[in-house]
């Protein structure tokens, strides 16, 4: 069901289902009606039988009693001789006895001419004695040997009753006509109050018999001129206008249910039932107010509206659900858009970035690439310039090695040749001192040949606890003939031996050997030539220290002179490697090198190395010696 086409033209769908409920209200409000009128009629058809049955047995009591009266002899005494007093009053006791005992209105016995003889109202105020009722058609009925029956409003009494005649006959002649009159009233005031009305009307239509007081003496339809006439004349209703009773009949269609209304007032409609008395010329109505089926329609209608309602409060509800759903709907869509977009967004951006990412690791794989080069390379060049500058300090060493070694060699010749000598003139005693000396000699020469040795040395790529005080003490004896060459004081301050570095051991005596080597050259040819080496012990760092009392470095040499090739020296002198690798392989044991003016008035080199805490040797330390072992 498309709701929201539904919802677009509710004001057609509301005309329509109004349209549609009063449709069905009226149709059902008319079923209802009609039901519950069909339901009056069956019922109200018993009811008037049952009326109908009541006034017949009513009537039917009192039909054989003149029949019965007229046999006693009493009747046709007076009617022999009207002047007989006592018979008369005998008479009319008797007729008030038998009026009594019966419950009829009068009894009372007429002549041939018409005149009333004895009645049992005879001590009343206006008695029937000596009236004359001859222009009733019952006292001629009678008088024929008939049954006479009539009904008619008293002329003396004014009462309405019903007239049963009878001869009063002796050896078949008719000598007087008696009769008794039966008052319906007493049975009107029985069924009044009742929810219905009982109306009875004589063969012109006038109502003489009514539940509804003010009825009484009504017509049922307009008399025409000759009914009027007629019933004037017979003086059955005397002084009885006889107005027509304000009734407005219809027969509803589909129907045979004759309803009629009072006027104008439509709380007045009646289902009007009939049903005929032939006997006594009579028409028995029965008018049962249509109020209840009234009422029941009102009651059908009230009951359809409050079913509409409830039905348009469940549609405007599952309106207002559908409303809901709908704007959720709409909501969770924009929602899902939104997020969609969000997501696509957001997965452009980290395409994106992936890409840029992966373009940057890309850049850094090669970088790192470069990078792994690079320092294969640099630590190819490195390993060859140290060995380059081993090999360059050797060079330069070799000047001083030359001479070391030269001097000893020439004083071991001549004192081997002096020894000969001495020898062949068999001075043995100078021979052995001789010897003595080309001894000693021999072991310095072998000294300086164990420090090249040292110096020579390749890394044992070994990181340990390594003595600072052995360090010094190597790097001394290395650089021992070069400090005497220039003549300078080399003070050094020895460590304790538990004084440890976490480094490698020949590398630490290069850096240290360069930077004496380095001393010295600055000190000479100065006034003063002082290098001084000590050490610093610094938290769980040690400072070894070089300081001298040469020219210094200039400030604008200062941030130079640990770049590779960085010289102030001859060529034959200097490469400017000897910084450069200094501080690589301290950098590269964890530590830092820097140089400074020092107190000595020259420059002041320091080197912080990490420090191994005193005691028993470390794994690396045994490792190391057991290599070396
Ligand atoms: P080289 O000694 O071959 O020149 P180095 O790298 O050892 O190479 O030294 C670089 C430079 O640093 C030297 O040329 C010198 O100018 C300066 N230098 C090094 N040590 C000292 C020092 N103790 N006093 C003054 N200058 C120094």
């Amino acid at each position: 069901m498309n709701w929201g086409a539904i919802l677009r033209y509710r004001w057609l769908v509301a005309a329509l289902s109004a349209i549609g409920y009063l449709l069905v209200a009226w149709q059902a409000a008319m079923q209802v009606q009609q039901t519950a009128v069909d339901a009056l009629a069956a019922s109200g058809h018993s009811q008037l039988n049952l009326y109908a049955t009541h006034l017949r047995g009513e009537l039917q009591r009192f039909e054989k009693l003149p029949t019965l009266i007229a046999t006693h002899p009493r009747l046709l005494e007076v009617l022999q001789d009207p002047d007989d007093v006592d018979a008369v009053d005998g008479l009319n006791r008797y007729l008030e006895e038998i009026n009594r005992s019966t419950g009829a209105a009068d009894t009372y016995l007429m002549d041939r001419n018409g005149l009333t003889l004895a009645a049992s109202n005879w001590h009343s105020e206006r008695p029937f004695v000596g009236r004359n009722f001859n222009f009733r058609p019952y006292f001629q009925e009678a008088m024929a040997g008939q049954l006479g029956r009539y009904f008619a409003q008293g002329t003396a009494s004014q009462q309405r009753g019903y007239y049963f005649a009878s001869s009063v006959r002796a050896g078949g002649k008719v000598f007087g006509v008696v009769v008794v009159k039966v008052n319906l009233s007493n049975i009107e005031q029985e069924w009044e109050g009742l929810p219905e009305e009982v109306v009875v009307t004589d063969p012109d239509g006038v109502i003489f018999f009514a539940t509804q007081p003010t009825w009484r003496f009504k017509t049922i339809a307009p008399l025409d001129h000759q009914a009027r006439t007629r019933i004037e004349l017979s003086r059955r209703y005397p002084k009885a206008a006889l107005e027509p009773l304000p009734l407005k009949a219809w027969v509803p269609e589909g129907t045979q249910h004759q309803l009629v209304q009072l006027g104008d007032n439509q709380q007045q409609r009646y289902l009007l039932q009939s049903q005929a008395m032939a006997e006594a010329g009579w028409q028995v109505h029965l008018m049962t107010p249509l109020q209840s089926a009234h009422q029941q329609m009102v009651n059908a209608i009230l009951l359809i509206s409050a079913l509409a309602l409830a039905l348009l409060f469940l549609g405007l509800g599952l309106r207002q659900r559908y409303k809901r759903r709908l704007e959720k709907m709409l909501y969770d869509e924009q929602a899902r858009e939104a997020l969609y977009r969000t997501h696509a967004q957001l997965e452009q951006r980290v395409k994106s970035r992936t890409a840029d990412l992966s373009e940057s690791n890309e850049q850094l794989s090669r970088e790192i690439e470069e990078r792994r080069h690079a320092e294969a390379q640099l630590r190819a060049t490195q390993n060859e310039l140290i060995q380059a500058a081993k090999l360059a300090t050797l060079g330069q060493m070799s000047a001083g090695i030359n001479h070391e070694l030269s001097q000893p060699l020439a004083a071991i010749r001549s004192y081997a040749d002096n020894g000969q000598a001495l020898l062949e003139k068999g001075r043995l005693q100078e021979v052995e001192s001789n010897l003595v000396q080309i001894s000693d000699l021999t072991e310095r020469m072998a000294r300086i040949g164990s420090q090249l040795k040292i110096f020579s040395r390749k890394s044992t790529g070994l990181v340990g606890a390594v003595s600072l005080k052995g360090v010094i003490e190597a790097a001394r004896a290395i650089i021992g003939p070069r400090s005497n060459k220039t003549d300078a004081t080399l003070i050094i301050a020895l460590p304790d031996e538990r004084l440890q570095v976490c480094a490698d051991e020949v590398l630490v005596q290069q850096v240290l050997v360069n930077l004496i080597h380095n001393a010295l050259q600055a000190v000479e040819g100065e006034a003063e030539r002082k290098v001084e080496v000590h050490t610093e012990q610094r938290s769980d760092q040690v400072a070894l220290v070089v300081e001298d009392s040469g020219p210094g470095i200039a400030d604008e040499h200062l941030e130079h002179i640990f770049d590779p090739f960085f010289t102030t020296k001859e060529a034959s002198e200097g490469l400017g490697l000897g910084l450069t690798i200094s501080n690589r392989i301290v950098t590269e044991l964890g530590g830092e090198m820097s140089a400074s003016s020092g107190c000595l008035g020259g420059a002041r080199f320091e080197v912080v190395l990490p420090s191994v805490e005193s005691g028993p040797e470390s794994e690396l330390e045994s490792e190391r010696k057991r290599e070396e072992r």
